[in-house]
Order: C-alpha cells, then structure tokens, then sequence
C-alpha cells in the first residue's frame, strides 16, 4: 500500500457543523480500498463536480449524527481514506446514489465488497466488509438509491466483534477507470446531503 496524504478540501464544512471527532483508532488494523492514486499538485484540488447531492447514509437506520469522519485516521502505514459505519451485523446496506454494479469482489483486507458506479461516471462508491450480496446482486446491474445491495459485516480484516460499513467515495478520471479514483472524504457529502434533504422537506412543508 502507498502512503497517502489525506486530501482536507472539505474539512472546513466538518467543522462549520461543530461535529466532535474523535481520536480513537477504530476497526480495522489494515484497510480495504486498493489505493487511489494521487499525484502531487492535487491536494488542493477541489472535487470538479461536488457530488454528494442526494446521497443516502449507505447503511439503512443509521442518522447524521451517528456518522464519525475516520477519512484521516492511520491504518498501519496508510490513511484510511474512508468511513466507518458502525451497525449491527445483517443490517441492509443501501446504494447511495443511482448507478451501476461495476464489480463485486472479494479481497483479503476488505471482504466481500462492491464498487458501484454513480449515474455520470464521475463517481464510484465502495463499500466493504459485508456479510453479504443482495440476493441477485450481479455486477452490470442498475441499481437506484436506497435499494438494499449487500448486508453489514466482518468480512476481510475488520474485528469479528465490530461489524461496520468502511465506505469510500472515488472521484475518478476522465477515463473512467473504476480502479483508479481519488478518495474523497465521504463524511462531509453525506452530511451535506442530509442536510439539504432536511432543508428540502421544511421547504415543502
Ligand atoms: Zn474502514
């Protein structure tokens, strides 16, 4: 694994909202995304596109408030570049965003895992650790937001007694090559997102 720096273009939206982070080392001693690859020169990049819009918390039950940005935290000679939701064992994961299955694979550090596409090929979502696929999950499919796809688990490296999501965000490159993204920090979008459904729904009423 290569060492990489943490990329912090939206920390100051974390902050802005006054959320505690904690210190704590959590999960997993090595983590599960392959590398992202990062070249100097880009830390201050802005993501092109700010997703994020209408993204769901992947793990069906689980409020804003429950999230802990972990995008930072050291695992063994790394960054973690992603988050852990923690959940009880067998709780539905759900897609984020629209898109399509582009792999399901299973590797030593993160289990039994998907990268799933976002409807524009900007994006691709990774979730990691899980118990297991929805039944008919298959790589190709289409699958909306909110739909369950896979369940929460220990699979890979992560503490039999802790199940949890580890889930990243990839912002990839024009070519599109699923496996050679830039991890963004999915905290900030995910809150980012809550909030502006909450926004939204006061709006409408
Ligand atoms: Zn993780």
């Amino acid at each position: 694994m290569i060492t990489l720096a943490a990329r912090r273009t939206l920390s100051a939206f974390v902050i802005a909202f006054g959320i505690a982070i904690t210190g704590a080392h959590l999960f997993e001693r090595a983590d599960a995304a392959p590398s992202p690859r990062r070249t100097a020169g880009e830390e201050q990049r802005m993501p092109s596109v700010m997703s994020g819009d209408g993204m769901l918390i992947p793990v069906a039950g689980i409020q804003v408030s429950q999230l802990v940005d972990t995008f930072d935290q050291g695992r063994s000679g790394h960054s973690h570049h992603a988050i852990d939701i923690l959940a009880p064992r067998g709780t539905d994961v759900v897609a984020t965003a629209d898109g399509r299955i582009r792999k399901l694979f299973n590797s030593g550090d993160g289990g039994i895992t998907i990268y799933q596409g976002d409807t524009t090929g900007h994006w691709m979502y990774y979730y990691a650790h899980l118990d297991r696929y929805a039944d008919g999950l298959a790589e190709g499919a289409l699958v909306r937001r909110g739909e369950v796809i896979a369940y929460v688990g220990t699979t890979g490296n992560a503490p039999k007694n802790t199940p949890h999501l580890h889930f990243a965000v990839f912002e990839l490159p024009p070519s599109g090559e699923w496996w050679k993204g830039d991890a963004i920090d999915p905290y900030p979008l995910l809150v980012n997102a809550a909030r502006q459904r909450a926004i939204a729904s006061v709006a409408r009423q």
